[in-house]
């Protein structure tokens, strides 16, 4: 959040008096994290004053406004935010009632211009002054926040400080709702990721930038605070915008859906059907697929072929390409062929896909742990193989690789 204030009077703009108020408030607004970025001084002319709202507005989050809240013709300042924010005015009940005690204690009539010093804006909350009669007040409109205050320091500093800071403090973490939007990657590893972005990972402000791992997927979730989600959404645009510049290839998706969820959405919507080869997953594809509500529109199934033998008998990969001197052996990209191949053929699916690869402790057939190809046939074209080269336990293995076929699917 970012603030400007403003403080309003003839004397400070003529050098009768210092900006003190501007002072105070400037260093206990840093105390709360909020920065500010401008202070205006204007005198109390409804004109000018009109014009150093517009300006605030147009670049801050939070206004500020001391000064002018007294009972005299010159006294403007919530006549004119009213004006500007098109909003009507009430009186504050507790305060007219702590005026009229106030004026009777002294044994003096009330004059009516003191009324307006219990002036509120229509949907306003009060901010009580201790050390006078002005009430002050906060308010949010169209997201950004405004808050007025006394000028004399003496009413100001306490209003700000037992009511002012309570209310920002639940303005920035209760009232105003995060927004946030979730970008999902696929084909990219988190430090890959992190690396391609450091620049504004390290500059983030608004929106927040918060990179994440899980379940073998990477995700970016952008977060900011908006009164609307539009508004939020708005905030997050530049910043998404240049994230998809960067690394647009890789983004299968702008919220939390899984790339299963995603595959199976893609092939639904063009009537196509998918059938699985897996090794080394050892039908974790087909979990994670199966796993997914209406999956059946598109699955249709596969086989787990762990063994040669039964990649030879159940998806016909001859024994020569898998055994023996000079053999590709089961884990190669010959193999991640003929498998994707041997299923499409047997199966009357429009896509296949295959998952080969050593999922350790022990490296295979001299294959060292994490070597994976993946090979996709699609009816009538010629299939295609993918190498990946990963690492981690077991479990980390048979996931990443189950996943990258996801991903050569989704691409
Ligand atoms: P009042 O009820 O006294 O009229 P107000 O809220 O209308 O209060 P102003 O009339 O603008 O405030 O200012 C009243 C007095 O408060 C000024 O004469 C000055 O002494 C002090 N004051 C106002 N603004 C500031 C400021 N920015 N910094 C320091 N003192 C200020
Ligand atoms: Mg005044």
């Amino acid at each position: 959040m970012n603030a400007e204030i403003i403080a309003v009077g003839t004397e400070l703009l003529m050098g009768q008096i210092a900006n003190t108020n501007g002072q105070f408030l400037s260093q206990e607004l840093a105390n709360l994290g909020i920065n500010v970025y401008f202070q205006t001084v204007v005198g109390d002319n409804a004109g000018r004053m009109r014009q150093a709202l517009e300006l605030a507005r147009s670049r801050a989050d939070l206004i500020v406004c001391t000064g002018g809240l007294g009972p005299t013709q010159d006294d403007l300042t919530k006549d004119v935010l009213a004006d500007f924010l098109g909003r009507g005015m009430m009186y504050h009940e507790p305060s007219l009632r702590k005026m009229a005690d106030f004026f009777a204690a002294r044994g003096v009539v009330m004059v009516e211009s003191n009324k307006r010093q219990a002036i509120m804006l229509d949907g306003s909350d009060p901010l009580a002054n201790e050390t006078g009669l002005a009430v002050g007040i906060a308010l949010t409109q169209d997201g950004t926040h405004y808050m007025l205050l006394p000028g004399p320091p003496k009413e100001m500093k306490p209003m700000f400080l037992n009511y002012g800071v309570p209310w920002l403090r639940g303005v920035m973490t209760g009232e105003v709702p995060l927004v946030s939007k979730m970008l999902k990657f696929a084909g990219i590893g988190e430090s890959a990721l992190e690396h391609r972005l450091i620049d504004l990972i390290e500059a983030q402000t608004d929106p927040t930038i918060a990179p994440y791992a899980k379940e073998g997927e990477v995700a970016i979730r952008l977060t900011t605070r908006a009164a609307s989600r539009e508004d939020g959404l708005a905030r997050i645009a530049p910043v998404e915008t240049d994230i998809r510049g960067r690394l647009g290839e890789y983004i299968y998706a702008d919220q939390d859906v899984t790339l299963e969820a995603k595959v199976l959405e893609l092939l639904k919507t063009s009537g196509r059907t998918l059938a699985v080869a897996e090794s080394c997953s050892g039908g974790l594809l087909s979990d994670m697929l199966t796993a997914v509500p209406g999956s059946s529109q598109a699955f249709l199934g596969g086989i787990v072929c762990y063994s040669n033998m039964l990649k030879h008998r159940l998806a016909g990969v001859p024994m020569e390409a898998l055994e023996g001197p000079g053999a590709p052996g089961a884990v190669s990209e010959q193999t991640a062929l003929l498998l994707a191949e041997g299923v499409l053929a047997r199966t009357d699916a429009d896509f296949a896909v295959s998952i080969t690869g050593v999922a350790g402790p022990d490296p295979s057939e001299g294959k060292p742990v994490g070597l994976v190809y993946v090979g996709i046939a699609f009816r009538g074209e010629q299939p295609r193989a993918f190498e990946l080269r990963t690492h981690g336990n077991r479990e980390t293995i048979k996931l990443r690789a189950a996943k990258h076929a996801l991903y050569r699917l989704w691409e």
